[in-house]
């Protein structure tokens, strides 16, 4: 893996292929994006080249789908064996990877069933259609009043009923009628959480640590506090570690920091290996189990091109010891963004590799700075408006963090982010 990086990006005169892409993007794609003007044509580890030959650290890894780096050797070549192999069967038919893919996740994660899915997004419709099932066949809860708890600025998905108890900066006004069932409440506080459930309540469900709400850590203790107040009730635990889990925060769940084990977990994004997209729940047989043969499925989900990588992933994780990895890691390199001297720098958090730089709201927000940033070769993204997220792969070279750390200051130290 290269180390040494020479090259940044050449100047917007002589970028022309990426001027070009661009223009076919702009005039061609539906506008649900606004990216950074850099085109990648190539990844290997934690580097990306751009279409007109510059160089850039990938330091959000596709929202920690990425956590393997790009092209990751033994992954690669466990997805290009198999794609020469079998790719998809349906579920009408079992296929070789899935038994194996199934035992290796659940003794992975102490659960004694999993069900597959492709994106994040069908893997928490997924936790919830099971709350709302297990609320009615196991829990006794009058039919069509389950109602699940959730938290304030979270990140679930795009689906529909997803953006129905999404944040409001999701517009989901233009998008209603929204999904009713829902109820929310503040991130962090383990009392409101007490204070709302009622006899119709199925589920909380909510992030360890919330990552596009700005990288939000909550108290120590809550995520416990929460687990024991949701046994207690008889309400169902449901973590989405689709961008915490595996590895990302320093452990191989963010729920490990507090030894809670979730009753429905959720995974999605580095369980694909950065090679396509895979999401599971896994519980308990109790939980699980409430599903009969039609009541839920995916065409893709449990593929034999998706259960090998995922495999290979899950493997990868465990034999390269990533999560202690992150923890090493990432706590250096926060401890070096906490020494940067620059007047917009509001606060350092994060855990292991997940970390948010939030900017004080005078710094004018994160995307200029992500665009100064990629001037100097590096690639990172703002989320909820005044927090840089940096999230590389968790296969970095400490001498890459070290150079990042050399221009995050550069950078910030400057009055404004174009000098
Ligand atoms: C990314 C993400 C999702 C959605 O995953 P998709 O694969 O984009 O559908 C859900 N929850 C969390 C916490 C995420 O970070």
């Amino acid at each position: 893996m290269p180390s040494t990086p020479t090259t940044s990006a050449a100047p917007a005169a002589t970028r022309t292929k990426t001027a070009e892409h661009i223009e076919l993007v702009d005039r061609h794609s539906a506008r649900n994006y606004a990216p950074l003007p850099v085109v990648i044509a190539r990844g290997e580890g934690s580097w990306v080249h751009d279409v007109d030959g510059a160089r850039y650290l990938d330091m959000l890894s596709a929202y920690s789908a990425l956590n393997f780096g790009h092209r990751h050797p033994r992954i690669t070549e466990v997805f290009v064996r198999q794609a020469q192999t079998l790719t998809l069967t349906s579920r009408a038919f079992h296929n070789d990877r899935f038994g194996p893919f199934c035992r290796l996740i659940t003794e992975t994660f102490g659960q004694d069933l999993v069900l597959p899915m492709n994106t994040g997004a069908e893997a928490v419709e997924t936790a919830l259609k099971t709350a709302r099932k297990w609320g009615y066949h196991v829990k006794g809860v009058a039919r069509d009043t389950a109602e699940i708890i959730v938290c304030g600025d979270n990140f679930h998905g795009r689906t529909i009923s997803i953006v129905s108890f999404s944040p409001d900066s999701f517009n989901q006004e233009d998008f209603g009628p929204v999904t009713p069932g829902f109820r929310s409440v503040p991130y962090g506080d383990a009392a409101a959480l007490a204070a709302a459930i009622t006899d119709r309540t199925v589920a909380f469900l909510v992030e360890p640590i919330q990552g596009e709400g700005g990288i939000n850590v909550p108290p120590p203790g809550y995520l416990a506090r929460c687990r024991d107040i949701c046994r207690e009730r008889n309400v169902l635990f449901m973590a989405d570690e689709i961008q915490t889990g595996l590895g990302r925060t320093g452990r191989r769940l963010c729920c490990d920091h507090e030894n809670v084990i979730p009753d429905v977990l959720i995974l999605g994004k580095a369980l694909g290996g950065g090679m396509m997209p895979v999401s599971a729940v896994l519980a308990r047989r109790e939980v699980l189990g409430v599903f009969q043969p039609g009541d839920h499925g995916s065409t893709f989900g449990g593929n034999p091109l998706a259960c090998a990588v995922a495999t290979a992933a899950l493997e990868t994780l465990r034999d390269e010891r990533l999560a202690e990895r992150a923890d090493r890691l990432g706590t250096a390199f926060m401890a070096q963004l906490r020494q940067i001297r620059s007047p917009h720098i509001r606060e350092v958090r994060g855990r292991g590799l997940l970390i948010g730089v939030e900017l004080h709201p005078e710094a004018g927000g994160g995307k200029p700075w992500c665009k100064a940033l990629m001037k100097e070769g590096i690639l990172c993204k703002e989320t909820s408006e005044h927090v840089i997220r940096i999230a590389p792969p968790l296969t970095i070279e400490e001498s890459d963090l070290d150079w990042a750390a050399e221009r995050f200051e550069r950078v910030l130290a400057r009055a404004t982010p174009t000098g």
